[in-house]
């Protein structure tokens, strides 16, 4: 049984045929998802999901892109939030310096704030990285966020910065990048990160892994991403499934 612990079913993309991309999922041994929900679009939308199906869990946060328009009612109802039954975890939240909406002290407020939350209702952490590797490392640490732990999204940094992550105690789940045929680096770094530490996501409907890379991503594809994991690791795909599988079941605690 795989475990989805990044996926996005709750935007538009899926709309016309979720039922299908579920089956399909199904069909591919993914029976568990974690639905993420990072603006006020996508949070009820993630939670319905969650209501609807058995297999579905939702997170709930504010996304760095948008930081700028997150209120401080925004935040409340997050919160509210986090007491749904199927509310496993607070994210995605983080930092992003590829886009430039938000500007980088707007983020990094939004981020500690987010934190802050995650400690009082006592739930992990989902982070959302780009281009921002050490400025999210430092706020961990500041922020003491070992204290819930929580997940490196769509892991593809150096092993300096994985190494700074599992200190913390945090695990580092990887997506489709982990595939790439260019990403040696970051298949070096995938070697040396500890099973018992590592998650499988796909991000969909982004960063589809090989060989489907750009086309529309779906849960179905994390066993793409699993596959390559068993060969990087020396491991049967087998162990792979089973250990990410119940490395989220521990940490969401489910
Ligand atoms: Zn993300
Ligand atoms: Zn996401």
């Amino acid at each position: 049984m795989l475990f989805d612990t990044h996926v996005h079913l709750n935007i538009d993309h899926f709309q016309e045929d979720l039922e299908e991309v579920i089956t399909r999922a199904q069909d591919a041994g993914v029976e568990r998802m974690l639905v993420v929900g990072f603006n006020e679009e996508t949070i009820p939308r993630a939670l319905e999901l969650a209501e609807t199906y058995d297999f579905m869990y939702a997170a709930v946060g504010w996304h760095p892109v948008d930081a700028i328009d997150m209120t401080e009612e925004h935040l409340a109802w997050i919160e509210e939030c986090a007491s749904h039954e199927k509310v496993v975890a607070i994210g995605e939240m983080g930092l992003d310096y590829h886009w430039d909406k938000s500007p980088a002290d707007v983020q990094k407020k939004v981020f500690r704030e987010q934190i802050a939350l995650a400690k009082r209702v006592q739930l992990p952490i989902v982070i959302h990285n780009r281009d921002a590797s050490e400025d999210i490392v430092a706020i961990l640490k500041e922020e003491n966020a070992h204290e819930v732990g929580g997940i490196m999204h769509c892991f593809n940094s150096d092993q300096s910065i994985a190494d700074a992550c599992l200190d913390m105690g945090f695990y580092l789940s990887f997506g489709g990048p982990v595939t790439f045929k260019n990403a040696k680096n970051l298949k070096e770094v995938a070697k040396e990160v500890p099973l018992e530490r590592m998650l499988i996501e796909t991000d969909c409907p982004f960063l589809a892994p090989h060989p489907n890379r750009g086309k529309r991503n779906e849960p179905a594809y994390v066993k793409l991403v699993a596959e390559q994991l068993a060969e990087l690791k020396g491991v049967s795909y087998e162990e792979i499934v089973r250990q990410t599988t119940s490395n989220a079941e521990k940490l969401f605690q489910i």
